[in-house]
């Protein structure tokens, strides 16, 4: 049975990393009927915060990646936030300190520091075992000077090896990983610790987590065997490092990049599973010449094994194009529903749910949908589409850039499509007549070309040079308004 975990740091706004890790962890999971174990990895009062926890968890649910085991659900390893946990880490740290595996370590970096530089080591040499062998004497007299000990994990003087289940063999050579910390001087439990422990005692077997973490995995793989000799640990989980996700100009993607924030792509009008259809792309696919697919299709096909170890590239236009064409596969009513809250938080209805619009509103986008939905890429498009349609006003001041495109034959086109068009009865205010009359009055009878013809009626009716088609919107808006907007415009 597979056990993996998704187990962020409540720091920041997540982020397209750490969402991608969820999925995939989240994706090997369900693809091999195992458990996938939510926790959260809050020890560093400092910097974790209640706000950011919040969101992780909103994050997940939106995105609809669910959890067996964890934050929320419970299960039989809680409590699921390190926080909670003290206790656990206090008596698995002091079982290491009992076997020697781990041992109080006094220097301070200043002291470690002059020690390499003493003995012409480079700065990058780090911690170097100084402590190691102290008797007890020299370990009262410090404890005399009121020094609190850290406690150190022995690493092993040999190489380490593990067969990462991207990457293939990986060794860290013998003696290039110094002893390192896992609980401070004033008795605070580190990364180092809380997480191995944590994996072992909730028998987590596949540990799926982004390359920034590779370095850590020697020492986890070393403080497992000694969790393993213990009887805290069953065995080994294997590891697979997801591969960097880069940004703009090849760099990393950072955290504060705001492509890299989650919740903006929301706000731009992502839908879930245009974003989740992307993320997969960071490193895997689905196939050679496929990229739109659903999550359900993930879960049959996804294997670990099949991951990319090259960094994968966020390209915010592939993101976009993605998006739309699951916007174009939603139910039309799903669609308008999901367009809803755009549509208040732009100020073009009056409520941010369907149900809780006017009849007029529900008519209005109802009979827009199958104009818009396939035009537009994100739900933040649907307001500027339908704004003009929904709208009662009689004059529509263009935007900069439609006004630009008016000729200066503008004026007595407008004349002749408010003079054809007043002269079609409401009974026949269809599309199909509209696109006839106005065809008729402005192309074939008076001789200009469709662009400066339609053109400035495309403005008056929506103040864009873009909009949803033309004569579909005259039908919608009705009779009435369609002339108050050309006559506005012409004055
Ligand atoms: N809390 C760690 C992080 O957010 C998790 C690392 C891991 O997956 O082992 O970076």
């Amino acid at each position: 049975n597979v056990r993996v975990r998704f187990c962020p740091s409540p720091t920041g706004i997540p982020h397209v990393g750490m969402v991608r890790t969820a999925l995939f962890n989240w994706a090997e999971a369900r693809h091999t009927g195992g458990t996938f174990v939510f926790r959260i990895e809050d020890t560093d009062a400092q910097r974790d915060s209640e706000e950011s926890f919040n969101q992780i968890i909103e994050a997940l649910q939106w995105l609809g990646i669910d959890w067996d085991e964890g934050v929320g659900v419970g299960g039989p390893d809680g409590p699921y936030r390190q926080s909670e946990r003290g206790q656990i880490y206090a008596d698995v740290a002091q079982k290491l300190l009992d076997a020697g595996y781990a041992y109080e370590s006094y220097s301070t970096p200043e002291e470690i520091e002059a020690r390499n530089e003493a003995a012409g080591r480079p700065k990058a040499f780090g911690y170097d075992g100084y402590d190691r062998n102290l008797s007890e004497e020299q370990k009262a007299a410090f404890r005399a000077e009121g020094r609190k000990p850290a406690l150190r994990i022995k690493m092993p003087d040999e190489d380490i090896t593990f067969n990462d289940l991207i990457r293939g063999e990986i060794t860290f050579k013998a003696g290039s990983v110094p002893d390192y910390v896992i609980v401070r001087p004033n008795g605070d439990p580190l990364y180092t610790l809380t997480n191995p422990v944590d994996d072992a005692l909730m028998r987590i077997n596949v540990v799926l987590r982004g390359e920034d973490l590779l370095s850590s995995t020697p020492r986890q793989i070393v403080l497992y065997r000694y969790l393993m000799e213990l009887g805290i640990a069953k065995e080994m989980p294997l590891f697979g490092h997801l591969p960097y996700v880069m940004g703009q100009g090849n760099k990393k993607l950072s955290k504060r990049d705001p492509e890299s924030n989650l919740f903006l792509h929301r706000e731009h009008g992502f839908i879930k599973e245009g974003l989740l259809n992307y993320l997969a792309l960071l490193g895997w696919s689905i196939a050679p010449d496929r990229d739109i697919f659903s999550m359900d299709e993930m879960v049959e096909k996804f294997d670990v094994r099949d991951v990319k170890a090259n960094p994968a590239r966020f390209d915010i236009d592939k993101a976009i194009s993605i998006n739309a064409e699951h916007i174009r596969m939603l139910e039309p009513a799903d669609f308008l529903e999901r367009s809803v809250p755009y549509l208040f938080r732009d100020g073009v209805v009056s409520a941010d749910s369907w149900d809780a619009l006017n009849e007029r509103e529900r008519d209005i986008l109802a009979a827009a949908a199958p104009l818009v939905q396939p035009r537009v890429r994100l739900l933040g498009e649907v307001a500027g589409m339908v704004g003009s349609l929904l709208s009662d006003a009689d004059y529509i001041p263009p935007a900069d850039d439609a006004k630009k495109q008016l000729k200066d034959s503008a004026g007595a086109v407008l004349d002749l499509a408010i003079a054809a068009l007043d002269s079609v009865p409401e009974s026949s205010w269809r599309t199909d007549t509209l696109h006839e009359t106005l065809n008729k009055a402005l192309v074939e009878d008076g001789g200009y070309k469709p662009r400066l013809a339609f053109g400035p009626v495309r403005v008056a009716m929506s103040g864009r040079r873009v909009s949803p088609p033309l004569f579909e919107s005259m039908e919608i808006v009705g009779k009435k308004i369609t002339l108050e907007r050309l006559r506005g415009l012409r004055e």
